[in-house]
Parts: C-alpha cells; structure tokens; sequence
C-alpha cells in the first residue's frame, strides 16, 4: 500500500508511523469528533461549510478547537498527497487521561489526527435495507461515537446490502452514513434537520441547488410508507455524492430506474461540484 500521508497533534508523518496512546479518549470513550472533506478535480468541496461543521461539533463537547490551524494542516495534507480526487478524515479528541475516568481532566490537551487519500466519485446504484433507528439524541454532532451506524449497516451488508435506511418511530431519519432524498412525479423531499441527523454538508449544497433551478423541494417529517411509494430514491453524502437507491430488500416498491428528478439532481450536482 501506497504511503499515506497523515498528520498527528500538528506534526505532519505517514500514517503508518504514527503512534498513539490507548488512554486516548478517541479510544476509550469516542469522546471524539470527525470531518470528511472531499476534494475533486483539485478543487476542495464546502471546506467553509466542513470547518464550520467541525466548529460546531467541537463546541457541543466544550473542544476548544484551533479552528485556523485545522484548517491549514487539511489544505497541507491535500498538497502533500498530488492526489486529484480524494478525502481528507480529520478528527479531534478530547485528548489523553492520565488513567481512564469517565469525568475529563479539563488541563489535557485536545488530541487532532488527519489522514488524505485518494478516492473516485463515481457512485453505483445502491441496494439498501430498512431500519429502526437505534442511535442516540445528539446525531446532528458529527461524533465518532457510531456503534449504532455500525451494526445497522454490517447487518445490512450480511443480507446482501449496501446501505441502511434508518427510521425512528416510522419516521425517516437518514442512511448509515448518509441523508436521504425521495422523490415522487414532480417534487423532491428530504427529512427535516429536527428529525435528529447529521446536517449533511452534500444534503445543503443540494437542496439549495435544487431550490435555485426550480425544482419543487420539501423538508420534512415523512414515513416509511411514504419512502416505499415514491419513484425515486438516493442518498448523499461526501463520499457517495448522489447514489441511487434501485431496490428495498424484502419490500415492494414503484422505483424507476434513473428517473428524470434523480437525473436532474445528479446532472446539477456533477456540474457544479465534481467536474
Ligand atoms: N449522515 C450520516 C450519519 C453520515 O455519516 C454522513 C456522512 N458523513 C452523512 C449523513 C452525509 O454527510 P455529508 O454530506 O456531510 O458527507
């Protein structure tokens, strides 16, 4: 494998030769936050709206984040890889116990870790699985704490699938690691941030795509029964861009392949942001 080039507490080294310490909290608790930020042809994708992100994350957990020199080490790992098409993952933990203690030591220092690599935006048409959501209450924090994810998205991978589709109460929440977008003959709809998800930085540059070309878009509460009759289907995220959902497992549904919203989304997406 290639040299990956990473940063660790500020110091620039290749992945493979940075060491940590088990008594990170990254480790022991996930007390710990994360930003993936894309980058394609060269030119990085929202960074403003990825830092910001990273900023709000970082206040919920009381992180006094230096938001400035975060910034210039992602700019750096991109310069260093000369990849064209990639992701920076940057995460921040609380930092280092001296023995583990659920109540934080409020002297250690935050604890940052930045990896680049190379990634290609093309995304395959997805087959998903339904789910309860059995997340905690704070999903809008971009936290590493993401067992829930985890295990709703291995368990749909064992049945044959690429994603999940989570559901609280029968109320649509968001993928695995993705927002979701539905779509019927003539309007698109996505959930609300209220419903408890990761204010997805794809899903926001999308919807006020969509908005500025005239396309009928509603933000808000909406039913498994609602998904199952719609036409259309895709999730969003950093990495996936648009992927189109072509089939429920185990669930019937009036899905159309490509269908001419989906295709419009996408269309407007790749011109703007990943060509
Ligand atoms: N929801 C979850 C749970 C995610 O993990 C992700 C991807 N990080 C998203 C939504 C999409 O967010 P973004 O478009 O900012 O990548």
């Amino acid at each position: 494998m290639e040299n990956i080039h990473a940063v660790y507490n500020g110091r620039f080294n290749f992945l493979n030769d940075i060491k940590i310490s088990p008594l990170s909290r990254a480790y022991t608790f996930s007390d710990s936050v994360y930003e993936v930020i894309p980058f394609c042809n060269s030119n990085i994708i929202a960074f403003d709206k990825h830092i910001t992100r990273l900023k709000n994350s970082c206040d919920s957990l009381s992180f006094k984040a230096d938001v400035k020199k975060i910034s210039s080490e992602i700019l750096d790992l991109i310069n260093k890889s000369n990849h064209a098409n990639g992701y920076v993952y940057y995460q921040v933990s609380r930092g280092i116990d001296p023995i583990r203690s659920h109540m934080f030591d409020d002297s250690i220092s935050l604890e940052t870790f930045g990896y680049v690599v190379e990634h290609n935006f093309i995304s395959k048409s997805l087959t998903v699985m339904i789910c309860e959501d059995m997340r905690w209450q704070r999903c809008d924090i971009k936290s590493t704490s993401l067992l829930g994810n985890v295990l709703s998205m291995n368990n749909a991978r064992n049945n044959g699938c690429d994603e999940v589709i989570m559901h609280k109460n029968n109320l649509i929440t968001e993928g695995g690691a993705s927002n979701v977008f539905f779509a019927n003959d003539d309007c698109v709809f996505t959930p609300s941030l209220s419903n408890n998800i990761l204010p997805g930085i794809t899903r926001e540059l999308l919807i006020e795509e969509i908005k500025q070309a005239g396309i009928k878009i509603e933000e808000g509460q909406f039913d498994v029964d609602d998904l199952l009759r719609a036409k259309s289907i895709w999730l969003t995220s950093s990495t996936k861009g648009l992927a189109q959902v072509k089939e429920i497992s185990g669930k019937k549904t009036n899905l159309v392949n490509d269908h001419q919203l989906f295709k419009a989304c996408e269309e407007i997406f790749v011109k703007n942001f990943l060509s």
